[in-house]
């Protein structure tokens, strides 16, 4: 199979941008993730999927909690900034929730202790027990095709008659 048409299906399916953010030895780590899943309603846990070669899977390992801060439409800077897109970088300020960093500018935000974790071919598959949520009146930044998409209503179809 080609992976370039491997890697457009997948990418058809369009999803919302979180940045993954925890903190080890004082120190705070960000990184943009889209590998997200809502698992268990009772009880409450989530899902990320992150690469074997991104920094990031060393972190959750060390600190066992992290924070999924869910992007707002005009967070589309900080989503590449943390995916590592970005020329110039600017520095970050980070608010605390349930003792995790997070992006204040977020559309909602769910803080996590780590649960388990999974090794699944070339990405690690955690498991997060949700400790806090925070939800703004905010539209998504969305992600489809390689891009960042707004959010547009459709108008109601008329029903059948
Ligand atoms: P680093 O390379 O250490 O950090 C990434 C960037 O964040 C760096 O540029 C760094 O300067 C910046 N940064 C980190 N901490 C801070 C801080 N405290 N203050 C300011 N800046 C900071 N990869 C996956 O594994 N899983 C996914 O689900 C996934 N989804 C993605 C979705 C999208 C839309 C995009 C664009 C990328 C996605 N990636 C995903 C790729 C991933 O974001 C990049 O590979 C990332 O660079 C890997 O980060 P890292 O942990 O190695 O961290």
């Amino acid at each position: 199979m080609d992976d370039r048409l491997y890697r457009n299906v997948m990418g058809s399916f369009a999803t919302g941008v979180t940045v993954i953010t925890t903190e080890v030895d004082k120190v705070v780590h960000g990184m943009t993730a889209n590998a997200f899943m809502s698992v268990s309603l009772h009880p409450k846990l989530v899902s990320i999927s992150i690469g074997e070669n991104a920094r990031m899977l060393q972190h959750i390992k060390d600190s066992k909690q992290f924070a999924i801060n869910i992007l707002s439409s005009n967070q589309q800077n900080q989503s590449k900034q943390f995916a590592g897109q970005l020329k110039s970088e600017s520095e970050v300020t980070f608010t605390y929730f349930k003792g995790l960093p997070i992006l204040e500018d977020s559309l909602a935000v769910i803080t996590c202790d780590l649960n388990s974790e999974y090794v699944v071919g070339d990405h690690t598959i955690f498991i997060g027990n949700v400790t806090g949520v925070k939800l703004e009146q905010k539209d998504p930044l969305l992600f489809s095709q390689g891009k960042y998409r707004e959010l547009k209503e459709l108008e109601e179809s008329e029903s059948p008659t």
